[in-house]
């Protein structure tokens, strides 16, 4: 197996260190993504045993090719900027090329410190190395737009967090892991032509259509990124997924989610549900997402203003209205997802029906996934809505006539948009506790073959639908970890 090394040294010094990763004591090869690596790569090029793949998806053998650096960026936390964050804890090894042509960034996490540690072990416990794995599988298969993961090795040596915890190591794969904080860090510490070089090689990464040399450059590439946002806000929302920590520095540029630390799953609907224990006044709550990604694409635009040609006013007048025109946009879609949840075609027909339900779903507390599940499956079975008739009896007449005019049946589309399982907090962690404290991975496994066919019944499917509000009140979750 080789790499080639990352593009992004191609930049410039100056936006990387570096660094090697710190070998580890007993590299173990807990999970290796099999389905990823078939999809995207010649059989010939994998290692052959689990002791090499754990060897180099620690960082203890060095693959032929690779140039490991940590990326230096900024970021917004929690709406406080931080000049320089940078990646504190991972590798970025080089990249590999897929069966298909696409490149694919390959970063170790939890593999040492860097010059960007800021006083952090640069180490990553078990738990979280497990938990992102687990999530992006299932957001993958959810058809949510996201980076990937290949590999988790236990390092058979302690990281301290709450307490005494195992470490693990986790390889990350992205497009690339180009961030809104990547374009502050070149905007605000290296100057107009750092960032129009970044620019430049985020065109030519994402955004190939748009020629770098146009004038508008900037601006057509703010567009494209901001519309590759919508899609992921709209396909969070639509699952119920709260990433927790939408920081400038955890918005990728290539528009897939990044960085599973404090996410859960929404179980009880509620919009301003917030489960991340740093996260006190909500920011990051389920319903105020398509507002935060809206905020972080103006934190973007900001960076690229300097290279934006014509009159000062003229300019920040035109991307004034960008930035207000996506806060319109942003909220229409929820809109949107919530039709194509239902069945329905046209969202702005049934807004009054649309509202109605989620104001109904709020007060009552319906949980997100099972009533769109039922809701759905009812158009087979409609005794299935038995359960729904207290809460919900006037107004299901009001959708059933709604349906009516729909063109074609809705249950392929409902189907489509509303999953049958989802990573679901308490199994989360009763998977990870078997596999953390008692070493057993079969829990994990089990779930995750369940979860990567979400929309389907399977046999095993029943075993992790169960919801758990009481548990889901008092859940935390943590960065950092
Ligand atoms: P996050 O909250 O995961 O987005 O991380 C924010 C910043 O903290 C990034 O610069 C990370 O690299 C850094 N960081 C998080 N955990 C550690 C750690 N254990 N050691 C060093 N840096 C870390
Ligand atoms: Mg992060
Ligand atoms: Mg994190």
């Amino acid at each position: 197996m080789s790499l080639h090394p990352p593009s992004f040294i191609q930049l410039g010094s100056e936006f990387f260190e570096r660094t090697e990763p710190t070998p580890v004591r007993q590299p173990e090869l807990l999970l290796f993504n099999e389905a990823w690596a078939k999809a995207n790569l010649a059989p010939e090029s994998l290692p052959s045993s689990a002791l090499e793949l754990a060897k180099v998806f620690c960082g203890n053998q060095t693959l032929p090719g690779s140039e490991p650096i940590a990326c230096a960026y900024a970021g917004h936390q929690f709406g406080h900027y931080n000049p320089r964050l940078g990646d504190g804890r991972a590798h970025l090894l080089g990249e590999l090329k897929g069966l298909d042509g696409s490149d694919w960034e390959v970063q170790l996490k939890g593999s040492g410190i860097t010059d960007f540690s800021r006083g952090g072990d640069g180490r990553c416990a078990l738990a979280p190395a497990l938990r992102e794995y687990l999530m992006s599988e299932a957001m993958y298969a959810l058809g949510v737009p996201t980076g990937r993961c290949l590999a988790v090795v236990s390092t058979g040596e302690t990281v301290y967090r709450q307490g005494a915890e195992p470490g693990a190591i986790v390889t990350r794969l992205m497009a690339s892991h180009l961030r809104v904080g990547s374009f502050q860090y070149a905007a605000n510490q290296l100057g107009p032509e750092a960032t129009k070089r970044l620019l430049d090689y985020a065109i030519a990464r994402h955004y190939p259509h748009i020629d770098p040399n146009d004038a508008q450059a900037p601006l057509l590439f703010l567009q494209a990124v901001a519309e590759k946002q919508r899609q992921l806000i709209k396909a969070w929302m639509r699952v119920g997924f709260i990433h927790g920590v939408m920081n400038t520095d955890n918005c990728a540029i290539s528009g897939d989610t990044i960085d599973y630390g404090p996410c859960a799953m929404l179980g009880t609907f509620d919009l301003n549900q917030v489960y991340s224990s740093i996260d006190q006044q909500g920011r990051y709550a389920f319903g105020r997402q398509p507002h935060i990604a809206q905020w972080n694409l103006a934190r973007l635009t900001e960076t690229l203003l300097p290279l934006m040609p014509g009159e000062k006013q003229e300019v920040l007048a035109k991307l004034q209205d960008f930035v207000d025109g996506l806060g319109e946009s942003f909220e229409r879609d929820f809109g949107e997802v919530l039709a194509q949840k239902l069945g329905l075609s046209d969202a702005d027909k049934h807004q009054e029906l649309i509202a109605t339900l989620v104001e109904r779903m709020q007060q009552q507390g319906l949980d997100y996934t099972q009533t769109f599940d039922r809701l759905t499956e009812s158009q087979q079975d409609s005794s299935l809505l038995a359960p729904l008739q207290a809460v919900l009896g006037d107004w299901l007449p009001l959708w059933h006539e709604a349906l009516a005019s729909e063109p074609n049946g809705a249950y392929q589309l409902m189907r489509a948009a509303n999953p049958r399982v989802i990573p679901r907090n308490h199994w989360v962690e009763a998977v990870l506790e078997a596999a953390v404290e008692h070493g057993d991975l079969a829990p994990f496994k089990r779930f995750l073959k369940v979860l990567q066919q979400p929309y389907q019944q399977l046999d095993e499917t029943s075993d992790f639908q169960s919801a758990k509000p009481e548990y889901d009140l008092s859940y935390q979750t943590f960065c950092g970890t």
